[in-house]
């Protein structure tokens, strides 16, 4: 569709970023278009429906930009899910594998309302260890995935599978 090729307008591809033989993904141009963030975020909403969540959850960093303006346009609150030790007070946090070594991210323990439906959301979805971690911090700190959603899925890392059956939306999948 139509905010498929948006997304795919305003894409860079970085070849050897962060490390050689990776293509690293810049949605940079993307965030930086007002007119094309504005129908991005308009097209997410208009996908999920206003009434299908409680609360956004953003991955940091560039989850919290999208999860912000997600947020404002539909008029529920956000929620940041940021990496170990940037939050202040008590957290739960979930550690996964990376291809060398580990990542850890953290949300607050008070964060959800028993119950609120939450739409998780990114930038980029590759492998989906980052996004299977939020889902279960999510629902450890009392919400309720509803969904997770993201710009650009790059479909060959099989992110998707590993998040099932929750569902994953993309607006360009690659
Ligand atoms: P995963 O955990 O699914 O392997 O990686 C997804 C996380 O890493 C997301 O938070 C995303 O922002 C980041 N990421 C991984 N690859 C890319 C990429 O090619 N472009 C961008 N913009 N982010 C990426």
């Amino acid at each position: 569709p139509q905010v498929a090729r948006l997304v795919a307008s305003r894409v860079l591809d970085v070849p050897d970023f962060p490390k050689p033989g990776v293509v690293f993904k810049d949605l940079m141009p993307l965030f930086a278009d007002g007119a094309v963030f504005r129908e991005v975020i308009d097209g997410i909403v208009a996908y999920h429906g206003r009434e299908s969540f409680d609360a956004v959850a953003g991955i940091e960093a560039r989850g919290f930009v999208i999860a912000a303006a997600i947020a404002y346009a539909t008029g529920v609150g956000v929620v940041p899910v940021r990496k170990a030790g940037k939050l202040p007070r008590a957290t739960h946090s979930a550690s996964y594998a990376l291809e060398y070594g580990e990542a850890t991210l953290e949300v607050h323990q008070d964060a959800f309302t028993a119950g609120h439906r939450v739409l998780v959301v990114d930038d980029v979805l590759a492998t989906g260890g980052t996004a299977e971690a939020t889902l279960d911090l999510v629902e450890r700190a009392g919400g309720t995935v509803s969904g997770f959603t993201v710009l650009m899925e790059l479909a060959f890392l099989k992110g998707r599978e590993r998040l099932a059956p929750r569902p994953v939306h993309a607006l360009l999948t690659v």
